[in-house]
């Protein structure tokens, strides 16, 4: 087997394989070939990629007769002209967003699978890309957020007076929230945090922070389908709205990550809420790119209002992208792994896998993943 690891296109620095992963699969018998300069904005020269055996060449000779394809954001399918039919490209495809890229490549007999479709299984945990990129993407947030602050996140003691410590609200306690939490404490913030799951409460917990509940309106019990969180009660939505009110004019720092899978971000933060808040506190919205959880947020940018800073957070694990590509080339080697045929040196996908039929988009030059089919 051939496994064909693509450069990124401009914007992108993260790549899809590592060295350790080149390893690997030559390990497993296959031939790697990596398109040049793929890992250069990753601190990963074309001599490492060597080194680890891997052939680095241009695009086309590195998808000549290649089996699987490996890129971080599904290219156009034009850019795979020469790839062979039934050819596997794997990666973040981005079907919502990207349909007729998805049926660009069924045209051409591709055979796509998305990983961001990856079910939340215990077993697919380890090839979780949303995990990994989120975790990284809920640190950053906060090194961000505390280089943004004109003042510093831990109590310091000085000859000098006391500096107080810095107070952080973490608003969405999924993978970024906690990591989030974490590395607030780290660096000396007193943390608070809420979620609609009341299983997050425990988590919140046992990270050190105090966890900002709504009390006597039913949230979410338990962990929700498939980890996910739903749209809550306008009821809900009140008392939430309530509670944050009460809550935020004494924060300094707010990460959001609150995210809803399918919809629009839920909104978290009024314009009259941002009003109460101390001038030069500041909110890093992680949800930004799904409408933001913060009235006034723009994807992208720092807007400040009432003395405010609000930053759109994109694409967060981009800008950690040596550890942020490790982390995704890893969750690429997990998947080809498992499904990994020792005896005959190949990938072999059952059709009737949960993961298989979880992250499988075309085959046999048709759509054929359900959510796409009915959004057909
Ligand atoms: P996410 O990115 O979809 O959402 C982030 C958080 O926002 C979630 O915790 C969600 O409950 C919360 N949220 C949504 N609406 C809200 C609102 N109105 N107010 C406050 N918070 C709101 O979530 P995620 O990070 O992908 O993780 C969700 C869960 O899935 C976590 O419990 C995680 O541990 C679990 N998970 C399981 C697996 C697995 O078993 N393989 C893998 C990854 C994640």
């Amino acid at each position: 087997m051939k496994i064909a690891v693509l450069k990124e296109g401009a914007g992108e620095s993260r790549v899809a394989a590592i060295p350790e992963t080149v390893k690997k699969f030559v390990g497993l018998g296959a031939n790697v070939a990596v398109e040049q300069g793929a890992g250069e904005e990753a601190s990963i020269r074309d001599a490492d990629f060597e080194s680890a055996g891997a052939k680095v060449g241009a695009r086309t000779a590195v998808l000549k007769d290649a089996d699987i394809i490996l890129c971080v954001n599904g290219p156009e399918a034009s850019a795979l002209d020469g790839a062979k039919k039934g050819a596997l490209l794997i990666g973040a495809l981005d079907p919502v967003k990207r349909g007729e890229a998805i049926a660009g490549y069924a045209k051409s007999g591709i055979e796509a699978l998305t990983m961001e479709w990856m079910p939340r299984i215990t077993r697919a945990q380890s090839m979780d890309i949303l995990s990994s990129q989120s975790n990284l993407a809920g640190y950053k947030a906060v090194v961000d957020a505390a280089s943004t602050y004109g003042r510093a996140f831990p109590m310091m003691m000085t000859a000098a007076g006391t500096v107080s410590p810095a107070k952080v609200f973490v608003m969405g306690v999924g993978v970024a929230g906690l990591q989030a939490i974490a590395t607030a404490r780290r660096m000396g913030a007193q943390v608070s945090a809420t979620d609609v799951r009341s299983a997050t409460k425990e988590q919140i917990l046992s990270l050190g922070a105090k966890p900002i509940f709504v009390e006597g309106v039913a949230g979410i019990e338990g962990e929700g389908q498939g980890g996910y969180a739903s749209e809550t009660s306008a009821e809900y939505q009140a008392a939430q709205a309530e509670l944050v009110s009460g809550h935020i004019a004494k924060q300094d720092i707010v990460i959001t990550t609150a995210l809803i899978p399918g919809r629009p971000a839920p909104r978290l933060i009024s314009d009259a809420q941002l009003a109460t808040m101390r001038p030069g506190s500041v909110i890093v919205d992680l949800a930004a790119e799904a409408g933001g959880n913060v009235e006034g947020c723009v994807a992208g940018e720092t807007v400040v209002r009432h003395g405010v800073s609000i930053v759109g957070a994109v694409q967060l694990a981009r800008t950690l992208a040596a550890d942020s590509s490790a982390l995704f080339a890893r969750n690429l080697a997990n998947f080809l792994t498992a499904f990994w045929d020792k005896e005959s040196g190949s990938l072999v996908l059952p059709d009737d896998d949960e993961i298989v039929v979880g992250v499988r988009l075309t085959r046999g030059g048709s759509v054929v993943h359900e959510r796409l089919k009915s959004a057909q």
